[in-house]
């Protein structure tokens, strides 16, 4: 329990929910298939948890299964039991502050990777640095994950007002993007320990945000004049499986969990050119285990 309880030291701002019910009441047709063939810890630990039920949370008290969602700490589990993930890059989540308590995913990353990962409450947010950081949101302008560093690279050598549509012809620049993707390619750099000093080194990229809330809720913090200069990152063809899938959106909208992990896929196939291998599979530890559990209880549930 101790790094996470360091890390809340660290982090007080961090308070945000998710939710271990089988409430499937909302629930759309659920793809399956995105969360076949994943590298995952054993889930036993959460079966045995499961079956002792909900347990109170030893700093909040509220009722709680796996982990509080409201003080970022395990509860049933111990630290040994689940997976602790090193990610590329560090990776911020703005929450928005009317999401209900308990409906989110985005606990499950900062839990899994609790070093590489912040949650943060809308309008509470850093100021951020417009040259090292991308925002993961979709819409006009937003680029592609393969594009990304590219892009990166022209605004961190013009330093000025940067636009995707009237790239500035940059002298190295070909270099540059060369050596990242040869300096990716030394074995050392897929080691947790060496994508630090990697990305300091050669890639612009420092920070990830990505926003929590539902996708109604996502337009004011996306409009928020701090975040508005960032370049923006979109994932493509990625389809939910989110049990919670939000009416009348199209299921290429992504759960907060969902869209770290396909980044974080993505980042390490064309950023650091490296063969993806499951390294960040984990990040869906919790979220393949409740996704199992709600089809199960669909499945019990058609058969009465
Ligand atoms: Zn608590």
């Amino acid at each position: 329990m101790s790094s996470l309880d360091h890390d809340q030291r660290l982090h007080p701002s961090c308070r945000d929910k998710t939710t271990v019910t089988s409430d499937s009441s909302d629930a759309h047709e659920l793809a399956k298939q995105p969360l076949q063939g994943l590298k995952l810890a054993s889930h036993a630990v959460l079966e045995e948890a499961q079956q002792k039920g909900r347990l109170k949370c030893s700093k909040c008290g509220g009722s709680r299964m796996f982990f509080c969602y409201t003080c970022c700490s395990l509860v049933g589990v111990t630290p040994q039991d689940i997976p602790l993930i090193k990610l590329p890059v560090k990776i911020d989540i703005i929450k928005h502050p009317n999401e209900t308590d308990g409906k989110s995913t985005a606990i499950h990353a900062k839990i899994l990777a609790p070093s590489d990962v912040n949650i943060y409450t809308y309008p509470c947010i850093p100021d951020y640095e417009k040259e090292k950081m991308v925002l993961v949101f979709p819409g006009p302008g937003a680029v592609s994950v393969q594009d990304m560093m590219q892009c990166l690279h022209h605004q961190s050598d013009s330093k000025s007002s940067y636009t995707f549509n009237e790239p500035r012809i940059k002298r190295l620049k070909t270099e540059e993007v060369q050596g990242a993707t040869h300096t990716a390619e030394n074995p050392e750099s897929g080691t947790p320990d060496g994508a630090e000093g990697l990305e300091s080194r050669v890639f612009p990229l420092q920070r990830v945000v990505f926003i929590d809330s539902t996708w109604n809720q996502t337009n004011k913090i996306s409009t928020d004049e701090r975040l508005q200069e960032l370049l923006r990152v979109e994932l493509k063809m990625r389809k939910t499986c989110f049990w919670r899938h939000q009416k009348g959106k199209p299921d290429t909208y992504l759960a907060t969990i969902e869209a770290i992990y396909y980044f974080l896929k993505d980042f390490h196939e064309h950023c650091l050119a490296q063969e993806y291998k499951g390294e960040y599979d984990n990040i869906l530890f919790f979220y393949s285990y409740l996704h199992s559990v709600v089809n199960k209880a669909k499945t019990s549930a058609k058969k009465c």
